[in-house]
């Protein structure tokens, strides 16, 4: 079924005329928001694996994780060619020497066709983002979370919405895509505010879009605050009905490339229906159909609306 919203599958296929698989990898890196340079306590949502996929082996070089990656993608999606996917912690918390020996590893096979880099939007400055211009395909994944400063400010991210657009910018100047993570179902945030925060991150036309549902992991700091004091967390009707009506408010060339996760009931302590994906998406689609929406529907709306 043609999806009524942009998917990172179909913008894969027309990019590379194959099947695109992305590869996750660990680089070591860390996070300076665990570390006591921002902070030692981290993101409250954010467990010891720093948004760590648990698909990979851990510490091994990234030349061996590319090629198991491969292997398991090729036999069981039949992937043609791949995109090297620095996926845990800060992968650009380093000096810029380290980063390229790193980032050069990633191209160790022909069939790598890219390089996609998840960090934050404080964690970068121009010889990173110079360097990372250099290579084929490149994306920046940023954990915006919230154009909300008291949100951002509640979730201990260490830095506000300024920083997150200033990265932005600089990084689209650069032609190195920009991939903007957001969490919907803070405590503080109502439907409103979530809608209100989506528009201003669509309002900067980031090339991709990750939306995740806020979730408590069994090894976050947000599990000692739910325990202590419950807060209600949105039902899986209510966030794909709040992610349907974000996805119209997108730019029509804004690629899809997360609704629902692939998590892990095992760290997951609520809610547990985020780690039902198909049942996630398929819920979307429906309630798409139902409303007669698609994505960018109400967009031109954000540039009436003039400053946010
Ligand atoms: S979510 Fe990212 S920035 Fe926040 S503590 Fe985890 S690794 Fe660091």
């Amino acid at each position: 079924m043609e999806k009524r919203y942009y998917p990172l599958s179909k913008y894969l296929y027309k990019t590379f005329s194959k099947k695109v698989y992305k590869i996750t990898l660990d680089a070591g890196l860390y996070c300076p928001n665990r570390d006591g340079t921002i902070s030692f306590g981290g993101c409250i949502f954010c467990d010891d694996k720093g948004s760590y996929s648990r698909c990979i082996e851990e510490k091994q070089p990234i030349e061996i994780q590319i090629k198991k990656g491969i292997e398991k993608l090729s036999a069981q999606f039949k992937a043609e060619a791949f995109i090297a996917y620095f996926q845990s912690f800060s992968n650009t918390y380093s000096d810029v020497e380290n980063l390229k020996k790193i980032y050069n590893s990633a191209f160790c096979d022909d069939r790598i066709v890219g390089i996609s880099i998840g960090t934050r939007p404080d964690c970068v400055d121009k010889q990173k983002l110079d360097l990372i211009a250099t290579y084929k395909h490149p994306t920046i994944e940023y954990g915006i979370q919230s154009a909300n400063n008291e949100t951002l400010r509640l979730i201990n991210r260490g830095h506000d919405f300024e920083c997150s657009k200033k990265a932005i910018i600089e990084t689209k100047k650069r032609k190195i895509r920009v991939c903007a993570h957001i969490i919907l179902g803070f405590e503080n945030e109502n439907r409103q505010m979530i809608i209100n925060s989506a528009k201003k991150i669509a309002a900067l036309e980031p090339d991709a879009i990750k939306i995740h549902m806020l979730t408590v992991l069994k090894d976050a700091p947000l599990y000692k605050q739910y325990i202590k004091k419950p807060f209600y967390l949105m039902t899986q009707e209510q966030y794909c009905d709040l992610v349907a009506e974000i996805l119209e408010y997108m730019p029509e060339n804004t690629v899809i490339e997360r609704i629902a996760g692939t998590g892990y009931s095992e760290t997951t302590y609520a809610p547990q229906w985020v780690n039902r994906r198909f049942e996630i998406l398929n819920l979307i689609d429906k309630i798409m159909i139902q409303k007669n929406i698609y994505q960018s529907d109400k967009y031109c709306d954000i540039n009436k609306e003039g400053n946010l």
